[in-house]
């Protein structure tokens, strides 16, 4: 056998896929092997079924682009570049349409056939997760709902008291001497509010209430609608004094936000009650009840104020 002709059989890629053809037959996943010109030659049932098309169609139409569009991004990635790899690559979060399937969920593996460092064709596994990632979407939706106030977004009770209790037993059991201060806010007469200018009226104020107080809240504080028009906050590593500044401006934010709904400007305060939470001895409870007695002396004391749970003391 001459140099040439052993060449000419090396860069076949079908003689080159041979040898591993057999193997390929144990593949749950979709495969199609694809020569240089970008065209199928070779694939397994699974790709058949991915792309919706008879495996003889494939192999008669040919182009790997046609029967399959891939991006990445929204990028669209063609054969082309696929073959352009010379090194095994994965590639995950494709995004794949074929007739019938306009929106798969892929994962590629690239395997390249390279001889003489020259690309003859690229072996391409494809993971079809659409099904999976589907359910993931869905799961990850039901879990925010699951754990979020419908109506202003900010966490529900529920959630919020599971996350005071859990960061106070974590913190508790590093023997940590974070501060923790928890914000308990009230909207003032809120009924006054209904009764005058209706349950929407009320509920648009909730909604912007609660915007203000995403605005003015640091990232890592965690807000929840504890009720109906009460709101409280956790701010981690945050004595008396930072939540003390902290409660004050958002007092000033809602009393100075101009409330307008159905043309009519509605006037909105809050009253706050301030506590801070003792990892060593407090409960998620004790911490919320403060706050609770704070807020209390703050509507006994003429609203549109804040009060602060010190010590003993609530001033
Ligand atoms: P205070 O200053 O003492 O807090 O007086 P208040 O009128 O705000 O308190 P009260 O507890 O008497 O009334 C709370 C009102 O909040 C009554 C209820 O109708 C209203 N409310 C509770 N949840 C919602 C809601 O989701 N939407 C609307 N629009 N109103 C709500
Ligand atoms: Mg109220
Ligand atoms: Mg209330």
């Amino acid at each position: 056998m001459t140099v040439r002709s052993l060449k000419t059989e090396a860069v076949n890629i079908k003689d080159a896929f041979e040898k591993f053809e057999h193997f390929c037959k144990a593949m749950l996943d979709a495969y199609a092997v694809v020569n240089k010109e970008g065209r199928v030659i070779k694939c397994n049932q699974q790709f058949s079924t991915l792309v919706g098309k008879k495996s003889r169609q494939i192999l008669k139409e040919g182009s790997f682009d046609e029967l399959l569009t891939l991006t990445i991004a929204g990028q669209t990635i063609s054969i082309e570049e696929i073959l352009k790899q010379k090194t095994p690559t994965r590639i995950d979060e494709v995004r794949g349409s074929a007739e019938g399937s306009p929106e798969l969920n892929l994962i590629l593996g690239i395997y390249p056939f390279v001889e003489a460092n020259d690309t003859i064709g690229s072996f391409i596994l494809i993971r079809d997760v659409t099904a999976e990632t589907n359910l993931q979407d869905k799961y990850k939706v039901k879990a925010t709902q699951s754990i979020t106030d419908k109506l202003t977004g900010l966490y529900n009770r529920t959630y919020f008291e599971h996350y005071l209790a859990t960061t106070l037993n974590s913190l508790a059991q590093k023997g940590e001497s974070h501060k923790i201060s928890v914000i308990m806010a009230d909207i003032d007469h809120f009924k006054a509010v209904n009764d005058t200018h209706g349950h929407q009226a009320g509920d648009f104020i909730l909604e912007v209430v609660a915007k203000i107080f995403r605005e003015n809240f640091r990232k890592t504080d965690i807000l929840c609608r504890y009720g109906g028009e009460e709101f409280l906050a956790i701010l981690p590593s945050t004595d008396l004094g930072g939540a003390s500044m902290a409660a004050e401006k958002l007092r000033e934010a809602v009393a100075a936000y101009s409330y307008v709904f159905n043309k009519t400007t509605i006037p909105v305060t809050i009253s706050l009650g301030l506590a801070e939470v003792d990892i060593a001895t407090d409960s998620g409870e004790t911490a919320i009840a403060r706050a609770d007695a704070a807020l209390y002396h703050a509507k006994k004391n003429g609203r549109n104020r804040v009060s602060t749970h010190k010590g003993n003391k609530i001033e």
